[in-house]
């Protein structure tokens, strides 16, 4: 298979000469779009009311005194902006999206056919028990699934995230030491291997974080956690595999010793997609754990709101878990939302989210879980594992791969900056790279490697498209060691060249100002 069929490459402007630019701004189909405010005008409006009666305002100094500025536009112009803006987004349905630990991978359309389906899409969370009762066993089957695939004791699904789930979590775990009377125990170790969102929980949460060193392996530093451990420590949270694409080989030995002191193990399980069918944590001795369903099950993941991050407990957590759960009781299914005494949900520490989660991701994880069967979920593991060491194998002589000699990675494979040219780094790779139309693999992150470039194909790609995106990589990376100068200005052919990235986050501009106001306003 050839990896670019007509073996067509985009011409740059040969040294000197200079392309015209557009009378519109655009580049053939790459078009330019202004604000709505810009485009639309308080004067215009897609349709035509009758000016209102004059009524009394009872609104007294609350009355609004300046124009609202709101933009007027037809029923098309409003359609083409969005649009327009749309097509300024990559997405999984364009192309390999490399980012290492999100897990972006192909959402099977079955998945949405079944998510659709009126007696799912269309349910209320406050409509009558009897009404749901199909919606309710789709929760309690795909709850069944997570805590037989995991080896452990029960399921909170309703949080919303990961990060949401790893609250949840750690809320068990504090609820469970207070009930025990260890409230005193302040101290949650994090690995440097960890995810950011671990030492971010627990802070939240209230407890003061410890970083335990990596060793030259990538993977904890056993030893230096062990030494760590004390009357002090509430837990630890142990991203595994972690986030240099490693397995934590020691975890049960960390268990055993954490749970000796009277601790808990928290395992960010983010990345079970690459040991879904293979490993149980459970039989690692976790005690809470969270699996994001946009990862290992292919739900989408959503512009930050409709995700899923259901947490597994141990036994041992199980009676702090929060409420509600859904239960089978003979032919029916209920729904537990208070705490009932006696009763294994006696000492929940309460809820996470108003209702009961997000019906639209239990039913496409649901849809993907029985699509694939038990034996189907070890193989997405065991693709997804191949692919990445794929990756890491065609390109550890073109870039540095620091744990490349520790052997082979699990789902996503890590180089570092360490072999580009001086002045060259990661950034530089990671503009070049959306010339050759990829979105940046994660960069600078984990943070033991310098100028980390992470990279995660997931499963569901296949060896063409990884053959093409590891040819567009090596092709870049060899001109950032060969100090193509015309990398540092790179993306060449986007709408917009390098832009001040850190002014963007430190000082986003978030309120557009009218300058036609700002003017009257003088
Ligand atoms: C993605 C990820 C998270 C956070 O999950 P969200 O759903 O984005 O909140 C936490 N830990 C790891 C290892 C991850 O990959």
């Amino acid at each position: 298979m050839t990896v670019n069929p007509s073996g067509w490459r985009p011409e740059r402007p040969a040294a000197g000469q200079q392309v015209a630019p557009t009378f519109t701004g655009n580049k053939a189909l790459m078009l330019e779009e202004a604000l709505i405010f810009e485009i639309g005008s308080t004067d215009t409006s897609g349709v035509e009311v009758a000016a209102p009666a004059p009524t009394a305002s009872r609104l007294g100094n609350l009355m609004r005194t300046a124009p609202i500025g709101l933009p007027g536009l037809s029923e098309p112009e409003t359609v083409r902006h969005y649009t327009r803006l749309s097509r300024q987004n990559y997405a999984i349905d364009l192309g390999l999206f490399p980012l290492g630990s999100c897990t972006m991978k192909h959402n099977p359309r079955l998945n949405e056919k079944m998510a659709r389906l009126p007696g799912f899409a269309d349910v209320h969370p406050l409509q009558p028990i009897d009404t749901v009762q199909g919606a309710l066993e789709v929760i309690h089957q795909l709850a069944h699934w997570l805590v037989t695939l995991t080896g452990m004791a029960s399921v909170a699904m309703s949080p919303k995230a990961g990060a949401h789930g790893e609250l949840c979590g750690i809320l068990a775990i504090k609820a469970a030491l207070a009930a025990r009377g260890e409230g005193h125990r302040k101290t949650i170790l994090v690995p440097e291997s960890a995810h950011g969102t671990n030492p971010a929980t627990a802070a939240f949460a209230g407890y003061a974080v410890e970083d335990i060193p990596a060793n030259a392996d990538g993977r904890i530093d056993t030893a230096a956690l062990l030494a760590r451990l004390g009357p002090d420590v509430a837990g630890v949270m142990i991203t595994n595999p972690n986030t240099c694409g490693l397995f934590e080989r020691d975890l049960k030995t960390i268990s055993d010793a954490v749970h000796a002191v009277g601790g808990f193990v928290y395992c960010d399980g983010a990345n079970f997609n690459a040991i879904v069918g293979r490993v149980r944590p459970g039989d690692l001795g976790v005690d809470a754990m969270h699996i994001n369903l946009h990862k290992t099950f292919s739900t989408p993941h959503g512009g930050g709101g409709p995700g899923s991050g259901p947490v597994v407990f141990s036994a041992a957590l199980t009676p702090f878990a929060p409420l509600p759960v859904v239960e089978r009781q003979g032919d029916r299914f209920v729904l537990i939302e208070e705490e009932t005494a006696g009763e294994h949900h006696g000492q929940s520490f309460g809820r996470m989210v108003a209702f009961h989660g997000q019906m639209g991701m239990f039913t496409r994880a649901l849809t993907y879980i029985l699509s694939h069967g038990a034996d189907g979920l070890r193989q997405v593991a065991e693709d997804a594992v191949l692919n990445a060491n794929y990756i890491l194998r065609s390109l550890d002589k073109t870039l540095d791969a620091p744990f490349g000699a520790a052997g082979p990675c699990m789902h996503e494979a890590l180089f570092s900056d360490d072999n580009l040219a001086e002045g060259f780094s990661t950034i530089d790779v990671a503009k070049g790279l959306v010339d050759e139309g990829y979105h940046p693999m994660t960069m600078y992150f984990p943070l033991v490697v310098h100028g980390a470039m992470l990279i995660e194909p997931t499963e569901t790609e296949s060896k063409a498209a990884l053959d093409q995106f590891i040819g567009a990589l090596r092709s870049v990376a060899e001109r950032a060691k060969a100090g193509d100068t015309s990398l540092k200005s790179a993306p060449h052919f986007a709408p917009r060249s390098r832009l001040d990235e850190t002014l963007a986050a430190r000082k986003p501009v978030l309120v557009w100002k009218d300058p036609a106001l700002a003017v009257a306003a003088e």
